[in-house]
């Protein structure tokens, strides 16, 4: 059991699916659902996942990519929420995945001279002191006026009146998705992608949830899987899995959409995140990478296409003139290199509410014998949002299940992290590859590191840059194949590298080269890598470049 989701073995996956029935099944390859398949699995029970699309295709792959309290949720006094999602932070940061969750200081600047510091200085107090007792990130800490532009030179100093800095975490989030689906696999769990549950199957009398009819979408062809227990972690496709089985649910879902500007890291000179406020909410400047920042982000109804939201011009302005309001060389569109949009999914409160006042607190429903469904949360949280279904799923089950052991048990990567850092030097002498490629795919694959540069010991073509100017390696686009599950040129450049965003021309020029690596790997012809080629295009075009062209336009 290496944790390999390997794209090669697909039909093996989907032949062992149709087969028995299994303890559980969980639809959904999200991070809740990623997270609750790694639960199950880790409890001793039979699982299996399908994913409609790829893992971490939906909200997943499109947050903030923060695992943090959230300050905004202490002001709204959902103390429960923060301090267990600090808990979750330090826990992941110190020890489920120090490989991907990575601290990072916020700065808040001040511009109320009385009130704020406080105000804001309390609320600090109060989110440091929900800590575990872990303790990975530093306490929070005052600056003057002079303190916090030197921390950040890119702020008006006009009206500035000092600051606070603070930490929180941030990740990768469909890497950690992937990650987490992987550390499923490695203890049983059947992972398939491009698989959509179509429909509930029910008992003879109709009275219990018994598994799902399931689509390939690969082939076009349709199989029923059999399951003790179905989990639905469809984020916001919640409500219509639940229609597709006639199912009535205690909770809806409501979409709230959010987007986000990347920008190059030149644009704001800053040598720490910040985090403002805006009229409805707050926004959030983040360092991504050595290069790029990720400022986000709004907070709006939505109701059109679930799969591809999208951003608009106002979305845009509203983010640039919330930045500007703080920052001394305006940011412009033309500053802009990539957008995303994505939609959490909250559970349904009144019409009328506005969805900045939701609450992120996740809810757990059993509508049927059989079927449990979850919705709400933070990714944040997933780990608990994970037990917490998987425990009302099996609450009646034949034999006793144990409890949730997800705390205790380290994400692949994360196990023998600090000798394999300690040789990053020695690997890079081994393979034959610069320290700083080793450096880059540590952050990235933790102590499974020497897998990807095993693929290099094989090819040294492998070694070179994926595109001049970015760290990803050509090795990583066939590790994703052989061991993340990725099937389509998409897969790669959206989610396992992230060069959709990341790069102003969304990662097109890399397309061919993506193709021809896979296409070696998974036995596609001239014909079909020429598919793969124009589909990523096109999607490409439909997502953060489109909305940058209409901008521009
Ligand atoms: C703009 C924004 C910023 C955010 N920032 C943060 C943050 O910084 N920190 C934080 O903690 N949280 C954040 N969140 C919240 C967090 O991202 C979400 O709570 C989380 O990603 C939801 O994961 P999920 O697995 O429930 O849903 P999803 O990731 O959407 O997964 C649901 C999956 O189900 C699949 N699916 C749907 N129907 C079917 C079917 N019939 N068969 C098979 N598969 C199906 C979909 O394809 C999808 O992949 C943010 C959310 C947004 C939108």
């Amino acid at each position: 059991m290496t944790g390999a989701i390997d794209a090669r073995d697909r039909t093996t996956a989907l032949h062992r699916l149709a087969s028995g029935p299994l303890d559980v099944l969980v639809i959904g390859g999200g991070i809740t659902g990623a997270g609750a398949a790694l639960d199950a699995a880790s409890r001793g029970l039979r699982v299996g996942l399908v994913e409609a699309r790829d893992l971490a295709a939906g909200t997943s792959s499109r947050s903030s990519k923060l695992i943090h309290g959230g300050l905004r949720y202490l002001e709204q006094r959902d103390f429960k929420l923060v301090r267990e999602a600090l808990r979750e932070r330090d826990l992941l940061v110190s020890k489920l995945a120090p490989h991907l969750v990575k601290p990072v200081p916020f700065l808040y600047p001040l511009y109320k001279k009385v009130v704020e510091r406080p105000y804001v200085g309390t609320g600090l107090v109060i989110y440091d002191a929900m800590e575990g007792t872990r303790r990975p990130v530093p306490h929070h800490r005052h600056l003057t006026t002079r303190g916090a532009l030197r921390m950040a030179p890119a702020l008006r100093p006009e009206r500035l009146a000092g600051g606070m800095v603070y930490y929180d975490a941030q990740v990768d989030d469909a890497r950690h998705t992937v990650t987490v689906a992987r550390t499923a696999a490695a203890h049983g769990a059947i992972i398939l992608t491009r698989a959509s549950a179509t429909s509930l199957l029910r008992s003879a009398d109709g009275a219990r949830v018994t598994g799902a009819r399931v689509r390939d979408s690969e082939t076009g062809r349709s199989f029923d899987v059999t399951a003790e227990r179905v989990v639905v972690c469809a984020g916001v496709w919640t409500d219509l899995v639940h229609e597709s089985g006639d199912i009535k649910a205690g909770y809806q879902v409501r979409m709230s959409k959010g987007v986000h500007l990347v920008v190059d890291r030149s644009a704001i000179d800053a040598e720490t995140g910040m985090i403002v406020r805006t009229e409805k909410s707050v926004l959030f400047f983040i360092p991504w990478g050595a290069d790029r920042w990720i400022v986000g982000t709004t907070d709006t109804d939505w109701s059109g296409d679930r799969a591809e939201p999208t951003a608009t011009a106002e979305d845009v302005d509203y983010i640039l003139a919330a930045a500007n309001r703080v920052l001394a060389r305006p940011l412009t569109r033309s500053d802009v290199i990539g957008v995303y949009a994505g939609l959490r999914p909250l559970v349904a409160a009144a019409a009328d509410t506005p969805t900045t006042k939701l609450s992120r607190e996740h809810v757990v429903d059993v509508p049927l014998p059989g079927l449990a469904s979850i919705a709400g949360g933070k990714f944040t949280t997933y780990r608990l949002m994970a037990r917490d279904v998987v425990d009302a799923a099996v609450r009646d089950f034949a034999r006793p299940v144990p409890e949730s052991v997800t705390g205790d048990l380290p994400l692949l990567g994360a196990d023998g992290l600090p000798a394999v850092r300690a040789a990053a030097r020695r690997l890079g002498e081994d393979f034959g590859v610069p320290v700083t490629a080793v450096e880059h795919l540590l952050t990235r694959y933790g102590s499974l590191v020497s897998e990807v540069l095993e693929m290099i010991r094989q090819d040294k073509s492998l070694a070179r840059p994926l595109v001049d100017g970015y760290p990803y390696l050509r090795a990583e686009v066939g590790y994703a194949v052989t061991h993340e599950g990725a099937l389509h040129v998409e897969d790669v450049l959206a989610r396992r590298v992230r060069l959709l965003i990341e790069s102003p021309d969304a990662g097109t020029s890399a397309a061919a080269e993506v193709a021809a690596i896979m296409g070696g790997l998974l036995g596609w012809g001239r014909r079909r890598r020429a598919l793969e080629i124009r589909r990523y295009l096109e999607f490409a075009a439909t997502s953060s470049a489109e909305a940058l062209h209409s901008l521009a336009a």
